[in-house]
């Protein structure tokens, strides 16, 4: 099973060692920690903690990065953002300005993908329970590609688009039966994963599919998983779809795209991790001369390291067998490491706090539950009441996953460019909390 090895503390990074290998975060003498040129004690300063930052710069560099790495393999390859790592405006249009298309998984996604000025054509809807309403929207806006997942899904939708007079342009998504992905949650390509069509079953319905109305079968979609480090089952996966795309192809039917997902993973504990230039060359040996369009579904990839969430101390607590050092941050904040016992670097902000001597402490936050735990046993300089800490690699599946439990507001976002920032969502207030709540007569 794809379930994470407990990490030894031990073997962890130190908060130095974490911004070595962070190209956008430097520890300055005087300023403390800068993401690109911002000091992030200032954003603490003015919109208070915790706080989400992302670096547009970041962004942007990750996605040319990519971009090229599939040029340079000489692949006609078109990435499209999964927007549920952060859905947020900023960061969709941000990507879209790049060249990025978007993956969504549900009509709010779709029109957020579309409010953030990405062109229909270059949208893809992936998710294995699309209901008929939003199968209506994607349909009225001619988006430009459906991946379906299911014998069901293909005649609802076959019915909804012959119902708008449209034709749907449809991929299927095939369940290679692969392992992948850092932990059984996010491992999404196996034969018992609730994703996809069953791999021996799809040829079969894509000849189906080229039967039905309002429907042209166009090509094949996989995503096998999350937080990928390792290119094995990627080479195992989009053998498999080749060799299925040319199965199709000998049975009389035309294949012109083939969907390669998302997945890729980073280096959250600066573990080995896969470069694009590596998926890309995975990509080209399954698929060169087949003479299809590519492409690819990244989220946690281009965004991830991208985003910092700011928290500042609220005590350090020392009972006879521990260090606890208590946060503003929580788990309803960054569920990560409660939902999949990820390991985020946690850095301290000061320029003083990065030089005192380090010793272990967990780092938790202040709800009610012994899952609201960042980290373990990590390696801490002392931390009064009201150091900042920065949370690494908080860009994907941060905010977007947050929740007011606890009845705390949903944390500000901040977007930095250069050396300026905007705030891109102002923190929630205590009356929003219950803005929407209707009491019943009594
Ligand atoms: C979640 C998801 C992605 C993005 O996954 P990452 O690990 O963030 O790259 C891509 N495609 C589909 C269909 C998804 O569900």
């Amino acid at each position: 099973m794809a379930t994470h090895a407990p990490t030894d503390p031990a073997d962890d990074p130190s908060p130095a060692e974490l911004l070595a290998g962070r190209n956008n975060l430097r520890m300055h003498a005087m300023d403390g920690l800068m993401l690109d040129g911002v000091k992030l004690s200032a954003i603490a300063r003015e919109v208070g903690t915790p706080t989400w930052v992302y670096s547009a710069g970041t962004l942007r560099s990750r996605y040319q990065a990519l971009a090229g790495a599939l040029k340079d393999a000489g692949l006609d390859a078109q990435p499209h953002y999964a927007v549920k790592a952060n859905d947020h405006l900023a960061v969709i249009a941000t990507l879209a300005r790049e060249g990025a298309g978007a993956d969504v998984v549900s009509g709010g996604e779709l029109r957020r993908a579309l409010k953030a000025g990405v062109p229909a054509k270059h949208i893809v809807y992936s998710g294995v329970g699309k209901s008929v309403p939003e199968l209506r929207l994607a349909v009225a806006e001619d988006i430009g590609q459906i991946n379906v997942e299911s014998a069901e899904e293909l005649a609802m939708l076959s019915a909804v688009a012959t119902a708008a007079g449209r034709v749907a342009r449809v991929a299927l998504r095939v369940n290679p039966d692969v392992e992948a992905g850092g932990n059984s949650k996010i491992s999404t390509g196996r034969a018992t994963d609730k994703f996809g069509i069953a791999y021996d079953a799809a040829a079969a319905l894509y000849a189906h599919a080229a039967t039905l109305p309002g429907i042209q079968p166009v090509g094949i979609a996989t995503h096998i998983g999350s937080q990928i480090l390792d290119l094995a089952p990627y080479r195992d996966a989009f053998a498999r779809i080749a060799t299925l795309v040319r199965t199709i192809r000998d049975a009389g039917y035309k294949v012109e795209s083939i969907d390669c997902g998302g997945g890729l993973g980073i280096p959250y504990r600066n573990e080995p991790a896969p470069s694009p230039a590596g998926l890309a060359g995975a990509m080209k040996a399954a698929f060169h001369n087949m003479d299809v369009r590519l492409a690819l579904e990244p989220g946690r990839w281009l965004v991830g390291p991208a985003g910092v969430l700011l928290a500042s101390v609220v005590l350090t607590k020392q009972t006879p067998v521990k260090r606890f050092v208590v946060v503003d941050a929580a788990m309803n904040d960054l569920v990560r490491p409660a939902m999949y016992e990820s390991w985020h670097g946690i850095v301290p902000v000061s320029p003083v706090d990065a030089v005192a001597p380090l010793s272990p402490a967990d780092v938790v936050g202040p709800i009610c539950e012994s899952g609201d735990t960042f980290a373990k046993e990590r390696a801490l300089p002392p931390l009064a009441p009201g150091a900042l800490v920065a949370f690494l690699d908080a860009g994907a599946y941060g905010a977007v996953m947050s929740s007011p439990y606890n009845a705390r507001p949903r944390a500000a976002e901040v977007m930095v460019d250069g050396d300026r920032w905007t705030v891109i969502r102002p923190r929630q207030t205590i009356d929003d909390l219950w803005a929407n709540e209707v009491l019943p007569a009594s």
